[in-house]
């Protein structure tokens, strides 16, 4: 079969030959229909993130599908079953986080993430895995499948938010968005249409002109250039916000999403950047969280209650929206064009097969 995988080195992926996996007992064998790709994959190959399988001398990419059952091989899923994976898996042997349904919170070393850290991903014509980590998808929402995994990346970032909330009243009005890429999107997407938050905003660093500035004035949110109004400065230019989503990966950021909350707020943190020295008034931020109750928090990855409530926010998306925000479905036989960078690229994916 055929397969996307990238060598240590080669900075860029290829079509490679590797045989059609065999399903252990507990495992189905899925047909691959698509696979999204987003800033981790790019990350992945340029050999900033993940590491190989044990062994292996390149690595299978893909952590955002969407297949079909081809042999349920006695487990209790159906053939013709659509379904998504999740990404994490047991390192060898199972731990107290994948036995409690936790994966998403286990430290590293106590997981391998499909397609990126330790293990093949799902950028292949057939893959296999334990039944238990595939989750069922309506046939009508197969098609859009692959944003699946991303968006259940904001549904976790919403229940770790929520959850420091949940002491006392608190009934989020505004929503500050950092970040028009694929993830920052989706979330705003997820704040408008489906959190109904009544004012949001988004920030990015690209003139109106930009289609991602489009989609963020079309979904009713009020768009922030960080080159003329700082994160810091939110507050005077618009309004202090309630919660704030940080998907960006921009290290300042994270500290600059404190003087953007209002008071009780919650900011949530996503970006995953590289070490970088800059100078903060960390008694200023200090005093600035206690002071207005403020919480700041860090998540990454999801577990399958949260793969579960993504289908449903999925169907709730407007389809002028996913229509808008996914750019581009290439087959094997373009398969290079999913992975270019360029000013009308939002989200794209691979196509192995038709869904
Ligand atoms: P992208 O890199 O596609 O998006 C990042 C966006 O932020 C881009 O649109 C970029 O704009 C914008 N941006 C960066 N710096 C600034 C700035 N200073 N001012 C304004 N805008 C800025 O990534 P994704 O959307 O796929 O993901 C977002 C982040 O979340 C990434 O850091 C990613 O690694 C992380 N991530 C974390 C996960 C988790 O579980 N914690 C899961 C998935 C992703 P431009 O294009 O103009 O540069
Ligand atoms: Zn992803």
């Amino acid at each position: 079969m055929k397969a996307i995988a990238v060598e240590p080195g080669a900075g860029e992926p290829a079509l490679v030959e590797r045989p059609r996996p065999e399903p252990e007992p507990g495992e189905a064998l899925v047909r691959t229909l698509r696979v999204g790709i987003d800033g981790t994959d790019h990350e992945v190959i340029a050999g900033h993130h993940g590491n190989l399988p044990a062994g292996a001398d390149r690595l299978v990419l893909g952590h955002e599908a969407v297949g079909v059952v081809e042999e349920p091989n006695g487990t209790e899923l159906d053939a013709g079953e659509f379904v998504v994976p999740t990404v994490r898996r047991p390192p060898g042997r199972s731990n107290e986080f994948f036995e409690r349904g936790e994966p998403d919170m286990a430290p590293e070393g106590e997981y391998f993430e499909r397609g990126i850290v330790g293990a093949h991903g799902f950028m292949a014509e057939y893959f296999t895995s334990p039944a238990e980590y595939l989750v069922s998808i309506p046939p009508e929402l197969a098609e859009l499948g692959f944003l699946v995994e991303p968006i259940s990346i904001t549904e976790k970032a919403i229940e770790h938010a929520v959850a420091t909330r949940s002491a006392f009243d608190w009934t989020p009005e505004t929503a500050l968005v950092l970040g028009n890429g694929p993830l920052g999107l989706l979330t705003l997407a997820m704040f408008e249409s489906v959190l109904d938050i009544d004012r949001t905003y988004c920030l990015g660093r690209r003139d109106r002109s930009h289609p991602t500035v489009e989609l963020v004035e079309d979904l009713g949110a009020t768009y922030v250039d960080s080159r003329e109004t700082p994160v810091s400065e939110i507050p005077d230019a618009h309004e202090a916000v309630d919660l704030v989503y940080e998907a960006t990966g921009h290290a300042k950021h994270a500290f600059e999403t404190v003087d953007a909350l209002s008071p009780n707020g919650v900011g949530v943190l996503l970006g995953v950047p590289e070490p970088w020295e800059f100078e903060v008034d960390g008694g200023r931020l200090h005093r600035e969280l206690v002071l207005h109750n403020k919480a700041l928090l860090g998540t990454v990855n999801s577990h399958r209650g949260h793969f579960e409530a993504a289908i449903d926010t999925l169907s709730q998306l407007p389809e002028w929206f996913t229509d808008e925000l996914v750019t581009g479905v290439y087959g094997l036989d373009d398969y290079t064009a999913a992975f270019k960078d360029g000013d009308d690229i939002v989200k794209t994916a691979v196509e192995f097969d038709a869904p």
